[in-house]
């Protein structure tokens, strides 16, 4: 017989502490198991709150108000071109940047998201106690600025439930004009102003690369110019996140409304959950309905946090004899 702190699956093991006896096998489970992840890496819009209070439906309206209004594009061509540059870009923002147009990111950011119906959130304190009972780091990813997700959050009533935000400013630093020094925990990046502001928003047509005849060609030659601005769905834009938040892609579970978010996060090594339906597609783990059906759908999440516990007890079986 000997007293021993070291435990080995190897040995058989008769194990007795202050509480009575524990399953020997169980016991070396519990005490060996690690929580299967670290982080918790939520996208924001459409995911943390519902498709149906409207703002992805007014994002786009406002985009293209600002196609035409702005960048003096023909309303004609405004919706196709929104749908293409979204569709080949991630963003409406990058595929503009892309195909030529020079704008101010804050402006174009402002006159989007400042217009939206944020009156249709509503503080979700069911969503905020889940968040919190997550024993998890937990941060935001989103393709939206800064401005966006703090006052999405704070109506949500979540500004508290995550470590970080990782939005467009934190992908695209260098729109920055300069580094504050006064960062609050909440983000990672992005807490200063962006770009300077350009001498004109709108382009003469001969700078514009035409993607709606490019596309339109029954074989299109060449490749589509590419855009400076990193975001979702690019694998790049995901891996670009994860080494700023020092993430184990196989150690985080993301979860996203989008599905070719979801499914490049998946090329990254990621566990996913889709948000807003509960059909599975190729590249999701999970599929819930609502974000709010997840202690249903994965309640290992939950699990680990009682796994941790017993291991602590576990602990004091040192201070007793272990018979091997
Ligand atoms: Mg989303």
């Amino acid at each position: 017989m000997q007293t021993s702190s070291f435990i080995s699956s190897s040995m058989p093991l008769s194990i007795t502490n202050r509480s009575g006896s524990l399953n020997e096998m169980e016991f070396v489970n519990l005490f060996t198991q690690k929580p299967k992840y670290d982080c918790l890496l939520f996208d924001l819009d459409d995911t943390l709150y519902p498709l149906s209070s409207g703002l992805a439906e007014a994002c786009r309206q406002n985009f293209k108000d600002y196609m035409e209004e702005m960048l003096c594009i023909d309303p004609r061509k405004s919706d196709n071109l929104c749908t293409l540059l979204y569709k080949n870009y991630g963003t409406t923002l990058a595929g503009l940047k892309a195909i030529g147009y020079d704008f101010d990111y804050d402006e174009l950011h402002s006159f989007v998201h400042g217009r939206l119906p944020y009156v249709n959130l509503k503080p979700d304190p069911v969503l905020r106690k889940m968040l919190m009972s997550l024993p998890y780091r937990k941060l935001i990813f989103t393709n939206a600025d800064k401005v966006h997700a703090l006052k999405t959050l704070n109506i949500l009533g979540l500004e508290d439930c995550f470590e970080g935000i990782i939005c467009f400013e934190t992908l695209n630093p260098i729109h920055r004009s300069s580094v504050s020094v006064d960062e609050d925990d909440i983000e990672f990046l992005g807490l200063t102003r962006t770009t300077k502001p350009t001498s004109s928003n709108s382009a003469s047509s001969s700078q514009i690369f035409d993607i709606i005849d490019h596309l339109a060609q029954t074989n299109p030659s060449g490749i589509l110019p590419k855009s400076p601005i990193v975001c979702k769905p690019s694998e790049n834009a995901i891996q670009l996140a994860l080494k700023i938040a020092n993430l184990d892609p196989h150690r985080t579970l993301f979860f996203e409304d989008s599905v070719r978010n979801i499914q490049a996060g998946k090329r990254v090594g990621l566990d996913t959950v889709l948000i807003g339906t509960s059909q599975k597609v190729q590249g999701a783990d999970y599929a819930l309905e609502s974000i709010h059906n997840l202690p249903e759908a994965i309640p290992d999440l939950w699990e680990a946090d009682l796994k941790s516990e017993v291991v602590y007890t576990g602990k004091l079986a040192v201070e007793t004899t272990v018979t091997a």
